[in-house]
């Protein structure tokens, strides 16, 4: 049974799916103004194991992720640019599934962008208006009337009146009262031509909205999870909260989950401190994506990360102890067993413990130390070696910071298939060249009983 922290009741639960074996996970996604940053990617890598894990124990999971491509920011950027805000929205959405790509997240089920879905967040506003929970102020915006609704608070667990100043709201909308949110934010002239009409005249949803819209088109009005990192928490998660339960008379969601912040040296990121990266500037630092992945999943989600440019040659040389294991235990055997060694439950209940990241590593440490010493005592079967192999790969669909062994370019898959030809023709100079030109290439080769192994050095 998978344990998951959740964000409303503050506890460790057990998790159970509403249809048995299917997960319905939603996680908020980039508003696309510009490049996602280390920060932005430490949320979804959380996501990404969550999701991994949930795999691994065999739910179907059906994952949504919003791109926010029209609020405050993106306008803001479009303007600045004197350019057309889909223009700018494109160029970072793509970057960000770009670099989703690179870093190994496995791709969401759908990716809903707000503007293809403004019918659907009118169509809530105006169950919202017609059930009183919310209002038209003169300007023709729709705010989201939070005295109405007694549980407002309950994600961040505070009453109606100590949230009083803390919403984040401009100043310029004519509000009943300053924690009321907007719903749908009347054209203003920096808007320019990013207007959709309207049952209140010409205007744009507010952020809220567009999550609560999309996430009860392609999952439901009640579904399993929603993710997010701590910030999104309040006011976003609790307007969510409070939209949906209203206009739809559902619990929305079972599960909020929240991932912690990621710092750099324990200071915030920012551009003027001068620590402010996104991900190409850590490829230009020289870290594999493979590395980052390593540093964010060696922390608990909901403890911070601490990143620092110094803490490459760590995720290295973890990332190369795993290497290393694997290739020593493929040096025994290159089959892959069925069976796992027992370590595995470990390792598993370890992750089934909300996700705990840091304690399964040093489970798999231990287990590649002790490993290490079974096989410099020749104390290792070949069957052993064939269950260490499937750990190596089962620790991988999870981690996912070794390259695939058995994918090889086709470059060189058809390098080595050429030389298996040179060696059945005993031709054994041309093979030879061609292992040496493998060899330049990176690749080693080993000549097994059971065929030719490739590695990469
Ligand atoms: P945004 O593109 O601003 O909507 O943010 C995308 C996701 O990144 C949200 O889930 C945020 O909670 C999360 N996020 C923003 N800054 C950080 C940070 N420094 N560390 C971890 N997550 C962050
Ligand atoms: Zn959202």
């Amino acid at each position: 049974m998978i344990k998951l922290y959740n964000s409303l009741t503050q506890k460790k639960e057990e998790f159970v799916p509403i249809q048995k074996g299917k997960v319905g996970l939603y996680t908020c996604g980039p508003t696309v103004y510009d490049f996602s940053h280390i920060g932005n990617f430490r949320t979804f890598l959380f996501e990404d194991l969550l999701k991994r894990v949930l795999l691994a124990f065999d739910y179907k999971v059906h994952h949504v992720m919003n791109i926010t491509d029209v609020d405050d920011k993106t306008i803001k950027k479009a303007n600045d640019e004197k350019k057309e805000l889909n223009e700018i929205t494109n160029k970072y959405t793509n970057a960000f599934l770009d670099d989703s790509k690179s870093l190994r997240i496995l791709e969401a089920d759908d990716y809903p962008k707000a503007t293809d879905h403004i019918a659907e967040m009118i169509q809530m506003i105006e169950v919202l208006v017609s059930k009183k929970f919310a209002y038209i102020s003169k300007d023709g915006s729709v705010f989201f009337k939070i005295s109405k609704y007694s549980d407002y608070g309950r994600l961040v667990n505070l009453s109606n009146s100590t949230i009083l100043n803390e919403q984040q709201l401009s100043d310029e909308y004519d509000l009943d009262s300053v924690n009321d949110f907007a719903l749908w934010k009347s054209h203003k002239n920096n808007d320019g031509k990013v207007a959709w009409d309207s049952p209140w005249g010409k205007g744009r949803p507010g952020w809220h909205i567009e999550c609560s819209a999309m996430s009860t088109k392609f999952l439901g009005a009640h579904f399993d999870i929603h993710c997010g990192g701590v910030d999104n928490k309040f006011p976003h998660h609790e307007n969510e909260l409070a939209q949906s339960t209203c206009s739809l008379n559902t619990p929305f969601v079972n599960y909020w989950l929240h991932s912690e912040f990621l710092t750099v040296e324990g200071k915030k990121m920012s551009k003027s401190l001068n620590n402010f990266y996104i991900i190409s500037d850590l490829v230009k630092e020289g870290f594999t994506y493979e590395d980052f992945r390593f540093i964010v999943l060696s922390a608990h989600y909901r403890s911070k990360v601490n990143f620092s440019i110094k803490r490459k040659d760590e995720a290295k040389s973890a990332i190369r102890r795993i290497e290393e294991i694997r290739q020593r235990l493929l040096g025994i055997s290159n089959e892959v067993s069925n069976t796992l060694p027992d370590v595995v439950n470990d390792f598993n209940e370890s992750l089934m413990d909300d996700l705990d990241t840091p304690k399964a590593l040093a489970i798999f440490f231990n287990w590649v130390r002790l490993t290490n010493q079974n096989i410099d005592q020749k104390n290792i079967s070949e069957n052993e070696a064939k269950a260490g192999n499937a750990f190596v790969e089962y620790f991988n669909s999870i981690f996912a910071i070794l390259d695939s062994p058995n994918v090889l370019p086709d470059e060189i898959k058809s390098l080595v298939d050429s030389r298996e030809d040179y060696r059945k023709n005993k031709e054994w100079k041309k093979s030879d060249s061609i292992r040496e030109k493998l060899l330049s290439l990176g690749w080693k080769l080993k000549d097994t009983k059971s065929g030719t192994k490739v590695t990469k050095i």
